[in-house]
């Protein structure tokens, strides 16, 4: 234990940049021990890369970067191409958040990858002493019960068929891959077995549509389940799609996650769940980024200035 707290984020395209910066500040004037960000620096751009002093400055955080992926020979098909990506940018970052993590981290750690399209309002450093038991990573279900949002109600994929037969008879449920908490360590363990799963699984266009929710999905159920998944606290994902007000009040984290009915721009769905800290902390790194050296990210010492959503 280094005393700080480690985030994981990945981010390709300038909107989820934009969004990575706010979901960093967000983190940082939450937490009470210092951050650590570990990037993937093969998605940024070199304007972002550029950037990266007067970000930690701004900030008043650390930016690091993991050793660069290299995808093992066996997920590799006969074409040269990466198997189960199927040529989506999208599905090349979802496997980077999950795959490889015994890769990019030290074996002692424990991280927390967090979306860059999220914003957090909690303090990241609770995740630190949570017990995971057995299980590699922990992950938030849907919201449910006197937290779901009513007009979703027919969307809740996870709720009927496939899901629903393959989680329940272990009592489990469906959850998301927005904000999870990893021991390196332990999944180092199942690492390989993870990518087996995955190797047999990702050339399959039916199966996992949603790479890195349902691979840990997948094996935390069914006749062999192999691999646990530890539950976070309800509070650690508000997703307007699945949630209600009743929720967001507790909220500690929020993700701006594709409404499936409405398919509205991210930046709009951020700006209306988060406002005012996302459009404050926007308007913060616009400035900062433009000009470096900059006020703090946090609020002077015995000032009354108060972040809220
Ligand atoms: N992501 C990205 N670029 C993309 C798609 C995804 O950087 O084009 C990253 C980003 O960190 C994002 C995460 O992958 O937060 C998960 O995707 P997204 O948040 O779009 O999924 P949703 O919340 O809509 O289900
Ligand atoms: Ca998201």
């Amino acid at each position: 234990d280094d005393g700080r707290v480690h985030v994981f984020s990945v981010a390709s395209g300038s909107m989820y940049e934009r969004l990575l910066r706010v979901m960093m500040g967000s983190v940082v004037l939450h937490a009470s021990k210092p951050v650590t960000f570990w990037l993937l620096r093969e998605f940024l751009s070199s304007t972002f890369l550029e950037d990266v002093p007067a970000l930690e400055r701004a900030l008043e955080a650390q930016i690091r970067f993991p050793p660069a992926i290299s995808w093992p020979e066996f997920l590799i098909d006969g074409e040269g191409a990466k198997i189960g990506i199927r040529d989506d940018l999208q599905r090349l970052v979802w496997a980077s958040k999950l795959l490889f993590l015994d890769g990019l981290f030290h074996a002692h750690q424990r991280i927390v990858f967090v979306d860059a399209d999220a914003v957090v309002v909690g303090d990241v450093a609770e995740l630190l002493t949570l017990n995971l038991g057995m299980a590699p990573y922990a992950m938030a279900p849907f919201c449910s019960g006197e937290n779901m949002n009513e007009a979703t109600k027919g969307h809740r994929f996870w709720e009927s068929g496939f899901w629903q037969n393959h989680l329940e008879p272990h009592n489990e449920t469906y959850k998301i891959s927005a904000l999870f908490v990893v021991d390196i360590s332990t999944f180092g363990m199942i690492g390989d077995g993870l990518r087996t799963t995955y190797q047999y699984m990702g050339p399959d266009a039916n199966s996992l549509q949603n790479l890195d929710q349902d691979l840990p999905n997948y094996l935390n159920g069914g006749d062999r389940r192999s691999v646990a998944l530890a539950s976070l606290p309800q509070e650690w994902l508000y997703c307007e799609s699945w949630c209600n007000a009743r929720a967001k009040a507790k909220a500690k984290a929020f993700d701006m996650c594709q409404n499936p009915a409405t398919k509205e721009y991210k930046l709009d769905v951020a700006r209306r769940v988060a406002d005012p800290l996302w459009s404050a902390l926007d308007g913060y790194f616009a400035s900062t980024m433009a000009e470096p050296v900059s006020v703090a990210v946090r609020a002077p010492a015995g000032s009354s200035w108060k972040w809220s959503v």
